[in-house]
């Protein structure tokens, strides 16, 4: 349980009271990874819940300082006094605070996450963006077959009740989005297993509880039937792990069920010349990136895979053009390394194999000399980005590349879909 204090006066925006800071070790770990890959949210929330406008908006750093029972402090500075609009200057010379309410105190870091998924979703409503759901789906495994050497894919349903109307079927599992992730229940199908299994030797029962319990993994596409939502999903195998081994597992008649789900940040690839980055585990997210785009401009895709034979996960995607009115069918192909279909490609891969585990601030370097290379040679002005990578190597990977492009924090989105350990 964690110890709570009573802070000392404040003064600055909503602070007007004392609140109480829980103090935990693991606080500091959070806080860290909020300020590294949540930013755009924190931005969110300021936007919202304070009166701080869009224009300053655009001219601070923010950090998240603490997190108290009853809320979060977020440290506002002006970025570079020399840009600031003027409207926004001076406002921020000095660094200040302001605190964002908890709908409900909290007395340990296990309850931060709800509280912090609430403010979310209603800054998100607020701001008109599609946001984070906790909803239980259940879906039926109805096959499973590599689509590529390493790449597993399952074909999952969930009929739809006969009286549905339009608007229940659309929501329950998103046709047309790229990114759309869930957190699959991986425990769901240990328990499934460990209930059919002789009960009497109970170190075998532990045996089939895996190491993590849920695990994320992307709606590569889905479609409707006339009786059920189909869905795709493509697990990466990387060896024996809780994810593989649990995609693995999986039979025909088998449940999956999922517990949480949101959409993937890519609005900002809607025009200009965008460049996207993929390893394996993001490969899913490019392809249907891929099969709906909207942007006039095709994308420049660099694909990191540890095999080669991977590479043709993304090679074979058909790119729906809004240049020649080419529009993506929704029905699966067997296989995704089915090169007769390269011939309605409008975009250029760039492929990257490492022959190694694609994680680190090295892929990171390596990502940003090949793409240099490339400018080089095909002098092109990219102005957006989108990528989803091993943590240490998006960490490493998004500074390089607002340097080499001079791109803003907004244009380039290099997501962690994965961390090495
Ligand atoms: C929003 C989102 C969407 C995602 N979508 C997909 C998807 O569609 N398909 C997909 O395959 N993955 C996807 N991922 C990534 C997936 O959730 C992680 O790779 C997950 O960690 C895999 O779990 P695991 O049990 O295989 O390995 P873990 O339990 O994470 O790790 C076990 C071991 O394997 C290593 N490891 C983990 N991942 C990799 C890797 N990619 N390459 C090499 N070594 C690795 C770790 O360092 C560790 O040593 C997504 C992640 C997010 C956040």
């Amino acid at each position: 349980m964690a110890n709570i204090l009573l802070s000392s006066e404040r003064n600055s925006y909503g602070t007007d009271r004392p609140y109480t800071p829980l103090n935990a070790p693991e606080l500091q770990d959070i806080i860290s990874h909020i300020n590294e890959e949540h930013i755009d949210e924190l931005l969110g929330f300021l936007q919202v819940f304070t009166p701080i406008s869009t224009a300053e908006l655009n001219n601070i750093e923010v950090q998240l300082t603490t997190v108290y029972a009853e809320g979060i402090d977020i440290q506002v500075q002006s970025k570079n006094v020399e840009y600031q609009s003027i409207t926004a200057k001076n406002q921020f010379d000095q660094s200040q605070s302001f605190f964002i309410a908890f709908a409900d105190s909290i007395t340990h870091p296990d309850e931060l996450q709800v509280q912090y998924i609430a403010l979310k979703q209603k800054a998100d409503k607020k701001l008109g963006k599609k946001t984070i759901k906790l909803t239980k789906q259940v879906f039926d495994v109805q096959d499973s077959y590599r689509v590529s050497k390493n790449m597993l894919r399952l074909q999952l349903s969930m009929p739809i009740p006969s009286n549905a109307s339009k608007v229940e079927r659309a929501a329950s599992v998103p046709t047309n989005e790229a990114g759309y992730a869930y957190l699959f229940d991986l425990d769901h199908n240990a328990l499934t297993q460990e209930a059919t299994a002789d009960t009497t030797d109970s170190s075998e029962e532990n045996n089939l509880r895996p190491a993590r319990s849920h695990c994320y993994y992307t709606l590569r596409k889905a479609w409707q039937t006339s009786t059920d939502m189909q869905a795709l999903v493509d697990v990466f195998l990387h060896g024996d792990t809780p994810g593989g081994s649990w995609a693995q597992s999986l039979q025909s008649g088998d449940t999956v069920v999922t517990k949480r789900e949101f959409p993937e940040k890519t609005e900002h690839l809607r025009d200009g010349q965008a460049l996207l980055i993929a390893d394996e585990t993001s490969m899913p997210t490019v392809a249907r990136l891929l099969e709906l785009w909207k942007n006039p401009k095709p994308p420049l895709v660099i694909c990191v895979t540890q095999d080669i034979a991977d590479q043709c996960y993304v090679d074979a995607i058909k790119m729906r053009s809004s240049l020649d009115g080419i529009d993506n069918d929704n029905s699966d192909t067997d296989s995704e390394c089915n090169t007769e279909s390269r011939k309605d490609n409008h975009f250029t891969v760039l492929p990257i194999v490492t022959n190694q585990a694609n994680s680190g601030a090295e892929l990171a370097t390596l990502i940003d000399s090949q793409l240099g290379g490339y400018l080089t040679h095909n002098p092109l002005q990219i102005d957006k980005v989108w990528g989803a990578l091993e943590a240490n190597t998006a960490k490493a990977l998004r500074p390089l590349l607002k340097d080499r492009l001079a791109l803003s924090r907004t244009d380039v989105v290099v997501k962690v879909y994965w961390r090495h350990d």
